[in-house]
C-alpha cells in the first residue's frame, strides 16, 4: 500500500509475449517486488495491444491498492524500432509485423487510452536507466553510465547526468550497431560477420544470441571435435544451449563467450573515449547465470576494455541483475523524472 495521500507513477513493460507492470513512489520505492505479467498480444495488432496494456495498468493498481487519481504519469517501454517518442517504425519488426503497427503512435494511443501523461522509451534504454539507478541511487543525477544488454540482439543505453540520451531521431544507444575492430576476434579464415542491420563487423554481429547461431557456433563447433552440441540438429537450439555449457566451464562455450566479452569490451573502449562514463553495465542471459560464470564474463569484459589510467581508478563495472523487472522499473523511473521536471 502506498503512503496515504501520496502520488505515484506506473511503469509498463511491453514485451513480445507479456507485459509486466510496477508502481513507483516519488521516494524511489517500488510497491511491487515481483513480476506482474499479462499477455501483451502484440501479434494481434496495435488496438489489441493498447487494450492489453490498459488492462495491465488497471491490474497493477488493484494489486497495490492505489487509487487511479493518485497516478501522475505512466512510463512505458517496448522493443524497437520506434522513434524517440514511441512511433513504431514503418519497416515493422518481429514483434510489430501486423500491418496496423506501421507508423503507429504507440505512446500517443496509450496516453489517450489511460487519460494520463505517458512517457516512452525503448526497452534497452529503460533497462539502462534502471541499472543506473540501482548502482547510483540518489546520486544518479550526477553520474553517467553505459549498458550493454545481450539478448537475441545487443541492446542497451547511454545515461548522462541521470538522463537517457535519446538522440535526434531516437537512435542513440543503439549499441549493437557500433562498428568495432574485428582483429583478434575472428578466427583464421572466418568471414567478417554481417549483422541484421546490414553492417559488417558491428558489436551485435558477435555479442548476441543471433551471432552464436549464425556465426560463432558454425565456425567453432567443428574445431571442437566430438562436442555434444554437434549432436543437436537444430542450430538455434544448440545456440541457446551454449550458455548452460558455459556455466559448466565447457571450453567451446567459454571460447564463444570470451569472444562476446571482447566485443563488448571494445564497445566500452569506444564509450570511454566518447563520453567517459562513470559505470559500465552488462546485462542479459549471462548476467542471470551462475555466479562463477557471470563474474568470469564481467572480468573478461573489463579485461578487454582499454581505459586510461585515471579511468581505471574510478570506473565501475557491474552486472545488471533482475533484468526481467528492469523494463517496467526503468519505464517508471523515466515517468517519475518527467513529473519532477514539470514540478521544477
Ligand atoms: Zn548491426
Amino acid at each position: 500500500m502506498p503512503t496515504r495521500g501520496q502520488w505515484v507513477v506506473v511503469g509498463l513493460d511491453n514485451g513480445g509475449n507479456t507485459n509486466n507492470a510496477t508502481v513507483l513512489e516519488p521516494s524511489g520505492r517500488f510497491l511491487v517486488d515481483s513480476m506482474v505479467e499479462r499477455p501483451s498480444r502484440v501479434l494481434e495488432g496495435a488496438a489489441v495491444a493498447v487494450e492489453a496494456l490498459a488492462q495491465s495498468f488497471d491490474e497493477i493498481l488493484e494489486r497495490t491498492g492505489v487509487a487511479r487519481e493518485s497516478v501522475r504519469a505512466a512510463g512505458f517501454d517496448s522493443p524497437g524500432p520506434a522513434s524517440a517518442d514511441g512511433v513504431i517504425s514503418s519497416r515493422g519488426s518481429t514483434n510489430f509485423a501486423h500491418p496496423s503497427w506501421r507508423n503507429f503512435d504507440y505512446r500517443g494511443a496509450l496516453e489517450k487510452k489511460l487519460g494520463l501523461p505517458v512517457v516512452y522509451n525503448n526497452d534497452g534504454n529503460a533497462a539502462a536507466l534502471y541499472a543506473h539507478h540501482v548502482c547510483f541511487g540518489p546520486a544518479s543525477v550526477t553520474r553517467s553510465s553505459i549498458s550493454a544488454i545481450v539478448g537475441t540482439g545487443l541492446g542497451g543505453g547511454v545515461i548522462e547526468a541521470g538522463h537517457i540520451v535519446k538522440g535526434g531521431a531516437g537512435f542513440a544507444g543503439e549499441l549493437g550497431h557500433v562498428h568495432i575492430p574485428m582483429e583478434g576476434i575472428l578466427g583464421e579464415g572466418q568471414p567478417v560477420p554481417r549483422c541484421n542491420c546490414g553492417f559488417v563487423g558491428d558489436v551485435e554481429s558477435i555479442a548476441s544470441l543471433t551471432a552464436i547461431e549464425t556465426n560463432l557456433l558454425p565456425y567453432w563447433l567443428p574445431r571442437f571435435e566430438g562436442h555434444e552440441l554437434g549432436k543437436i540438429d537444430d542450430i538455434a537450439q544448440a545456440a541457446k544451449a551454449v550458455r548452460s555449457y558455459g556455466e559448466k566451464g565447457d571450453p567451446l562455450a567459454r571460447k564463444i563467450f570470451e569472444l562476446q566479452a571482447m566485443a563488448i569490451g571494445r564497445l566500452f573502449t569506444i564509450a570511454s573515449r566518447f563520453t567517459d562514463p562513470d559505470a559500465y553495465f552488462v546485462g542479459g542471459g549471462v548476467a542471470e547465470s551462475l555466479p562463477e560464470f557471470r563474474e568470469w564474463f564481467l572480468a573478461k569484459v573489463r579485461e578487454n576494455t582499454a581505459l586510461e589510467e585515471e579511468q581505471e581508478e574510478t570506473a565501475t563495472f557491474a552486472l545488471v541483475e533482475h533484468l526481467d523487472m528492469a523494463g517496467a522499473r526503468g519505464a517508471a523511473l523515466a515517468a517519475l523524472e518527467s513529473v519532477h521536471g514539470e514540478m521544477a
